[in-house]
């Protein structure tokens, strides 16, 4: 099966037309005859598509179109409006809603499969990337997810530079990002993926009738702008030629003399989706993040750490807020390994770097520095803040015993801190001499009876 399609129309003549076409192309068909079965059906039979009638008696189209969209449940199901009115208020405010489409009846059968097949690629791409990212949180390694898009690219490509010109004059002031004119060749120039436009604006005919067409074709085939989201310019009158742009991999179409304000939704729209898909690229980065995660117990190493402290650091001193830094280690470790084996003491570590990470905030790092030596940065925290988290961090390991394989018991199990805090009084001090005081704290702690939290000098 292709896909299942979810056909929300009040009319049946329209959804039986549209059911021929889309079975007759292998898809299963779902029909919902109102607004709220569709939202019903959408939520219990979760489709792959919704075909979304945007006049419907009960619930019209927009409303239900923005209620999937605010669902968790639905939000990722791509929608295409449908419509027997061509009116420009409409799709605007259809786009507005999270729709993904918006299509006048009657529907091109070329274009419409075309588009589905489009969508439900989008889909399948953002659901596996999906999948690793949460494969990797799962591993303990993934990013925050961060909902701020940096300011992106746009480059525009057209026969001649002037109509590129009036595309951008056009946009205006809609969006705050950098809108460029590009050459052809200067597109197929592009010899770093870093510095590759976000999003290319191309003209279907460009010196030759669909020479744009082959451009995306060679676009999309360099590692250098494979990555990047296109819009293919299509000529009026000439929409035929949607079907091929969308099944060579545009990723969203529009029509010579285009409303800015819709070229300037749809654009937004790829901008987030590329920036999505680049986040999650970057979290899952073959090898990579391997380098950086103590695999015993999923905390960062210190390969990571120490460069990361360093970046807190210099941080810290444009914000001027302090930053604690704490090194914890693991008393009598030794003692555990000679009593339990080593393999009840590699359960002591993993448990105990549980704990840690489990009473901390997400902003702190944690990492693995040594055997059973971990350090732990806190930004943007002040001294007391430190002293209550370092107390609590013994308190949680001292105060349950950490169970061991069945039949082999329990430990007890405790931890001595040393902590130092940067970015007090004018923060003269390196990250290396903060580590080192922190150090030092330590085996004041551990020399001192173990089982507990001292400050550096210079910090308390
Ligand atoms: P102290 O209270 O002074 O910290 O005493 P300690 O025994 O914890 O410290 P010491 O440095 O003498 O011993 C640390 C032990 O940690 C020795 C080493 O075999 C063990 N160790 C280091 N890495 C690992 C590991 O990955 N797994 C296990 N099971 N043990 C480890
Ligand atoms: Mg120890
Ligand atoms: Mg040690």
């Amino acid at each position: 099966m292709a896909g299942r399609i979810l056909i929300a129309d009040d009319v049946a003549t329209n959804r039986i037309v549209l059911k021929v076409k889309l079975m007759a192309a292998c898809y299963e068909v779902l029909q919902a005859s109102g607004g709220a079965e569709a939202i019903e059906c959408a939520r219990t039979d979760a489709p792959d598509l919704i075909l979304l009638d945007l006049l419907m008696p009960d619930m019209d189209g927009v409303a239900v179109c923005k209620q999937l969209k605010e669902d968790p449940l639905t939000a990722h199901i791509p929608i295409i409006m449908v419509t027997a009115h061509n009116d420009s208020t409409l799709k605007i405010n259809a786009l507005r809603a999270g729709a993904d489409e918006f299509m006048t009846k009657p529907l091109d059968e070329l274009t419409l499969l075309a588009r589905v097949r489009s969508l439900l690629r989008a889909r399948d791409t953002d659901e596996e990337l999906r999948l690793r990212d949460s494969t990797c949180r799962e591993l303990g390694f993934a990013e925050k997810a961060t909902s701020f898009t940096p300011p992106s690219t746009i480059a525009m490509i057209a026969a001649k530079p002037e109509t590129a010109v009036s595309w951008k004059a056009a946009l205006g002031k809609a969006l705050n990002d950098k809108v460029i004119v590009t050459p052809k060749e200067q597109a197929l120039s592009q010899t770093e993926a870093k510095d590759a436009p976000d999003v290319y604006v191309i003209a279907c005919d460009l010196a030759k009738p669909d020479e744009g067409l082959r451009l995306m074709s060679e676009l999309r085939s360099r590692p250098e702008t494979r990555h990047s989201a296109i819009i293919m310019v299509i000529p009026k009158g000439a929409h035929s030629k949607s079907a091929t742009a969308l099944d060579l991999g545009a990723n969203d179409l529009m029509f010579e003399g285009f409303d800015p304000e819709e070229m300037a939704l749809r654009l937004k729209t790829q901008i987030k989706r590329k920036h999505q898909a680049d986040r999650l690229r970057e979290t899952v980065r073959d090898g990579l993040r391997m380098a950086v995660i103590d695999p015993l117990t999923g905390l960062y190493n210190r390969r990571y750490a120490m460069p990361h402290l360093t970046r807190i650091a210099e941080r810290a001193k444009s914000t001027h807020r302090p930053y604690a830094v704490m090194v914890l280690d693991i008393d009598r470790f030794k003692s555990v390994n000679d009593t339990y084996g080593h393999a009840a003491g590699d359960v002591v570590l993993q448990v105990v770097a549980n704990r840690i990470k489990d009473n901390l905030r997400g902003v702190d790092m944690v990492a693995r520095i040594g055997g059973e030596e971990f350090l732990v940065v806190m930004p943007d925290t002040q001294l007391d803040d430190a002293r209550q988290t370092a107390e609590r961090l013994c308190h949680v390991i001292d105060s349950s015993p950490i169970a061991l394989a069945a039949g082999k018991g329990s430990a007890d199990i405790s931890l001595s801190i040393g902590v130092s805090m940067g970015g007090l009084h004018g923060g003269v001090r390196t990250v290396d001499q903060l580590i080192e005081s922190a150090d030092h704290a330590l085996y004041m702690a551990k020399s001192d009876g173990r089982n507990q939290v001292i400050f550096s000098r210079n910090a308390a």
